[in-house]
């Protein structure tokens, strides 16, 4: 029989009514002629509440501790999933992700699948049950509980329906697929029909939630095509897969936008070998996670070098960077939050021009300050004010033709 995986997210689980509904689908599935697969999240808001009562009792919860804790919200939605499906009349059984097979590395909260044995699914598959598989969750080889990061059960369904080298990867969530841009922000944004594994996989590190980035990765690294549609309609959804390349390739597919972003500046930076070391290696050692870093050119053998990270990130920083510019003779340090960066995506940029022009018009037009610029061969991004990011996603997505033909 053919076997489909799909995935249902935190709303499309998020009360006993949709989880009936899911129940109805995945039975649905089954019934005309397949072998079925499902991986869930937690119920929406479960793994937010989770995280919050950790920090009621600790101020730093450990990460193994913090993985045993948020791993209990998806194995609720297994058994409830699995109990709602026999309430259909049907066979199904539930799975943690260590019983499903996911092995990992121990980096807890952010572990990494180093491999996927599925004995017991293909087991139960052969019984004639549906498995219900928790999603966002593993296991080392020392039987320590892992979690694959935020959004992780993208990953989990994924790296199941590559190992079980499923006919369908179906992806249920919220909205009808990937749009051009997310839609609560750009209410004209329009529904792609078929994405690049590479554009989505931009898209989705430069903010688009949609999909988590690194099960974007891991589809791509393995060739799995898969389908983002909505768990509340029948309508098709986008289709990710390696898209040819061709002179008809769109020049931009897609905006993402991500907010909650800080800016530090060096100021008077001595313009010497190994200063940019000093910095970010400092930076690394603290586990900073850097994303855009600007240098100026050098005129008087000093130069100003700024950098951008996560808003939270931020107060991980401390007095580290003041005590580095010291150190390095560099001037003023300047730390600014508030600050939000929009990527254009499209894999037809590596083969057209005047793309970045046209993003610095409509943006200046609009009265739109760009603080940093960065490119990559698929991407151009931009540093704005928190406050004017929405306004840029729309400019931004009206310049490049992207909305919906009305
Ligand atoms: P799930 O819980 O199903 O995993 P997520 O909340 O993680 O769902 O992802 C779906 C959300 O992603 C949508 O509700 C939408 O607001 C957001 N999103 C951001 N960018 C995009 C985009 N380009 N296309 C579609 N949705 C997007
Ligand atoms: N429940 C996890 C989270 O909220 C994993 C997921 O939803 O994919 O991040
Ligand atoms: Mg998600």
């Amino acid at each position: 029989m053919p076997l489909v995986v799909q995935k249902y997210g935190g709303t499309s689980v998020g009360n006993p009514e949709r989880i009936l509904n899911v129940a109805r689908r995945v039975v649905e599935t089954q019934r005309a002629g397949n072998s079925v697969v499902v991986v869930v999240s937690a119920m929406s808001g479960v793994t937010d509440s989770l995280i919050k009562l950790a920090r009621q009792v600790s101020e730093r919860p450990t990460d193994r501790e913090m993985d045993v804790l948020l791993a209990t919200g998806e194995q609720t939605t297994i058994a409830l999933t699995a109990m709602a499906i026999h309430s259909l009349g049907a066979k199904a059984i539930s799975l943690t992700g260590a019983q499903a097979g996911i092995i990992t590395d121990g980096i807890h909260t952010k572990a990494k699948i180093s491999n996927v044995t599925p004995r017991q699914i293909r087991k139960h598959l052969n019984e004639g049950y549906i498995c219900i598989v928790a999603g966002f969750q593993g296991q080392t080889l020392q039987g320590h509980i892992t979690t694959l990061g935020r959004g992780g059960s993208d990953l989990t369904a994924i790296a199941i329906a590559a190992a079980l080298k499923a006919k369908n990867c179906e992806i249920y969530t919220d909205v009808d697929g990937v749009y051009t841009c997310d839609p609560r922000v750009v209410p004209d944004a329009r529904k792609l029909d078929t994405i690049d594994y590479d554009e989505l996989l931009e898209m989705a590190s430069s903010g688009s939630k949609v999909m988590q980035s690194r099960s974007v990765e891991f589809a791509k690294k393995f060739q799995v095509p898969f389908e983002v549609r909505s768990s509340f309609n029948n309508n098709r959804g986008t289709i990710v897969k390696e898209e040819p390349l061709g002179l008809e390739n769109v020049v931009v597919r897609g905006i993402s936008i991500e907010r909650n972003q800080a800016k530090v500046t060096i100021t008077n930076v001595p313009d010497k070998p190994g200063t940019a070391s000093r910095i970010f290696t400092a930076l690394a050692e603290a586990n900073v996670i850097i994303d855009v870093i600007v240098q100026n050119v050098s005129v008087s053998g000093a130069t100003d070098i700024s950098f951008t990270m996560n808003g939270d990130e931020l107060a991980k920083l401390g007095g580290l960077i003041d005590n580095v510019a010291r150190e390095i003779g560099a001037g003023e340090v300047i730390k600014k939050s508030g600050i939000a960066k929009l990527s254009v995506v499209g894999i037809g940029m590596r083969s057209h021009s005047g793309v970045a022009a046209k993003l610095f018009d409509c943006l200046g037009n609009g009265g739109v300050n760009i603080q940093m610029i960065s490119t990559s061969e698929i991407k151009i991004a931009v540093i704005i004010d928190e406050t004017q990011i929405e306004t840029a996603a729309k400019l931004a997505h009206a310049a490049f033709g992207l909305a919906a033909a009305s």
